[in-house]
């Protein structure tokens, strides 16, 4: 079996590198793309313990920018290996995305203290570590009865609309993509199912733009959604990723291999995407 998408607890999972290689020996994935948000700290520390268990891991990233204004997750794949100058240029570029968060936070810190909550940076890193965010304030926030649940922290103070809000620099899609092809990568659209906007009418200019592949298999797509996007595959000429969007414990209802129990992803998918780096 293969699995092009799962998280660590260095992003937003809650399985440590070593703990997801287990989980992938005992669901018989052989091929795992470990694709983070932002962050190659999970695959790297995950990579020797694959190759010893005789898995053979993936190096992938999941990058949040914004396509159209709005939130959209761009895939990377293939962006270890070699040394190259390109290929340090892409981590530097990926290390300076988490200097942008972290001067995001310590904004949103004294935003929040403004308004009258005693909340720490040092709190919310010791949660979220490299890639703490807005979700580890507002457990934060409930925990310490300032707000009587995840959703009123988001609705009142830290939603793009709310008076909390503190503004978060985040690249452009097609910044992601042409930054992940200099460096050899291949880039796919992530779960097209949550793109706002027409997905269809937006592939050319991606595509135009570098954009190589499309995540068609994912935990959130039913058979229709997978139909469409295999289709548009073909129409542009893109190769297709699959994988679950395992996270662990906080999405108990995605399996890492078989997503919600309804995914199969073709294992030659893996192959071409193989042969075209
Ligand atoms: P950050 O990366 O720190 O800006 O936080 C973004 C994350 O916060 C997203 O991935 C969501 O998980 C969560 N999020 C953003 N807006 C909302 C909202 N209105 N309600 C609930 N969760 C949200
Ligand atoms: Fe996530
Ligand atoms: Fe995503
Ligand atoms: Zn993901």
């Amino acid at each position: 079996m293969i699995d092009l998408h799962s998280h660590t607890n260095e992003s937003d999972g809650t399985c440590s590198p070593a703990q997801l290689i287990d989980e992938a020996v005992r669901a018989g994935v052989t091929v795992l793309g470990i694709t983070d948000h932002d962050t190659f700290k999970g695959y790297d520390q995950a990579a020797p313990l694959a190759a010893q268990a005789g898995v053979e891991a993936v190096c992938g990233i999941e990058l949040s920018t914004k396509l159209n204004g709005y939130s959209a997750h761009l895939l990377g794949y293939f962006l270890n290996g070699n040394n190259s100058a390109p290929m340090s240029e892409f981590r530097e570029w990926v290390l300076n995305q988490q200097s942008a968060r972290r001067d995001r936070n310590i904004r949103l810190v004294a935003r929040l203290r403004e308004l009258g909550f005693d909340i720490t940076l040092e709190e919310a890193e010791a949660r979220g570590r490299g890639m703490t965010g807005r979700p580890h304030f507002a457990a934060i926030m409930v925990e310490k009865g300032y707000v009587s649940d995840f959703r009123q922290a988001f609705d009142d103070y830290l939603d793009e609309s709310a008076k909390g809000y503190v503004y978060r620099q985040e690249p452009q899609f097609i910044e992601g993509v042409r930054r992940i092809r200099a460096a050899g990568g291949i880039a796919s659209m992530a779960h097209p199912i949550r793109v706002k906007g027409d997905v269809p009418s937006l592939l050319p200019e991606l595509v135009e733009a570098g954009m190589n592949a499309i995540e068609v298999f994912h935990s959130d797509h039913v058979a229709a959604d997978t139909e469409l996007y295999l289709s548009l595959a073909r129409r542009h000429g893109l190769l297709v990723t699959g994988g679950s969007d395992f996270h662990g414990a906080v999405k108990p209802g995605v399996s890492l291999g078989t997503g919600a129990g309804n995914l199969r992803i073709p294992e030659d998918l893996f192959d071409q995407l193989r042969a075209a780096v």
